[in-house]
């Protein structure tokens, strides 16, 4: 048997399809390639060595889906295939609930005619919205978010737990990420944003290596130590050992699970830039402008449950982190061939 990854040659996915070939698993990869390249299968084969399956197909195509399933013994699914910025999310909100949310719908269709009942959801740290104190526990109350992308997490979440209510049969494991950065050790795979990145990390390597003149540090008044904000970074390699982790536990036991994952450490944006110039050995020029709207200043997870119940925990520091997403954009400053 094995596990559909949905948009599986994106950042975390292709991390995760390593992670599940390395703990043994089948997997099938399927990604319509809107925001990855084709080269990151090559690079995932040529990491493990192993061949897998993969489909170039949208999740909103039912019929594509309904062939998968039919060719493909696939027992559980891990859906990370969705749109991701925040920014954009806010000028084409009705792209965002029709690939995020429409497209769970038809995938969550297709698994339950299929009788696949195993899903892994790829949710955010964003679904706590802006009430909420860290350190962030899943008991807290979620869904005050406040831009079309964070109300699909939330959705989907909702969506996930009427399902599940629906038909105890089902397992559902939520991962409310908090921040990947990070990459592949071997420095093949990493993160590849298309045109100017929106986060900070590939920000920071844009600068270090010279595409971009100057970080913009969205604010230096925040109620934080430094006055930048304070984010839970984790590296996407413990990141994705959750998912084998996640997909263990939806095979043991079916019920509907939410998990944070996240090292419950918070780095200011001035910490990174100084774990980062460590790591690196490369000093990024900066400069402070007005906040981001809708930007908090704190955001760090309470990552015991996972702990707990998961038996997983991040390993990886701050610096670490660094020099594996400095290793990654040196040896690719173009990010992945065409
Ligand atoms: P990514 O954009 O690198 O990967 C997503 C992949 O899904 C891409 O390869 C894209 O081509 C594919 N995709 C998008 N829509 C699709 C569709 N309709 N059909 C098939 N494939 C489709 O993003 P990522 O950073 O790897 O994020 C993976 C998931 O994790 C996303 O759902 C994202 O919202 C969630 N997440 C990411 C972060 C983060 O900071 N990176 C944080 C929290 C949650
Ligand atoms: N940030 C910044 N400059 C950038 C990108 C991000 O100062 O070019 C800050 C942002 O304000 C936040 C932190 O870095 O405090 C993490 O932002 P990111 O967009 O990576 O993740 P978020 O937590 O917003 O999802």
């Amino acid at each position: 048997m094995a596990i559909l990854v949905t948009g599986g040659l994106g950042y975390i996915g292709s991390h995760t399809a390593v992670e599940l070939m390395r703990a043994g698993k089948e997997i099938v990869v399927l990604d319509n390639l809107y925001n990855c390249k084709k080269s990151s299968y090559s690079r995932i084969k040529a990491l493990t060595g192993r061949d897998f399956p993969f489909y170039e197909c949208d999740i909103r195509d039912r019929k594509g889906l309904e062939e998968i399933f039919a060719k493909e013994k696939i027992d559980c699914v891990i859906h990370f295939a969705g749109l991701k910025a925040v920014g954009e999310s806010v000028q084409k909100p009705l792209e965002y609930f029709d690939n995020n949310v429409n497209g769970t719908l038809v995938l969550l269709d297709v698994m339950k005619r299929c009788g696949c009942k195993k899903i892994v959801f790829s949710s955010s740290a964003t679904v706590y919205g802006v009430e909420n104190k860290s350190p962030l526990t899943e008991d807290m109350k979620v869904g005050g978010v406040t831009n079309p992308y964070g109300r699909t997490k939330y959705m989907i979440e909702c969506i996930l737990q009427d399902l599940y209510k629906s038909d105890n049969e089902w397992s559902i494991c939520l991962l409310r990420y908090f921040n990947p950065i990070g990459a592949h050790k071997s420095g093949t795979m990493g993160e590849d944003p298309n045109g100017l990145p929106n986060n900070l990390m590939p920000y920071i390597t844009q600068v270090a290596i010279g595409k971009l003149d100057h970080l913009n540090v969205y604010g230096n008044d925040y109620d934080t130590p430094d006055g930048t904000g304070v984010r839970d970074y984790i590296h996407v390699v413990d990141l994705a050992l959750g998912h084998v982790k996640a997909v263990e536990k939806a095979a043991d036991e079916s019920g509907l699970f939410i998990y944070n994952l996240g090292t419950g450490k918070g780095y200011s944006v001035l910490d990174v830039v100084n774990a980062f110039e460590k790591a690196s050995g490369v000093k990024i020029k900066y400069e402070i402008c007005p906040r981001r709207a809708g930007d908090l200043d704190t955001c760090y997870s309470d990552p015991s449950k996972a702990r707990r119940e998961l038996g997983w925990q991040a390993e990886r520091g701050i610096v670490e982190m660094c020099e594996d997403s400095w290793r990654w954009q040196s040896n690719n400053p173009n990010g992945y061939p065409d």
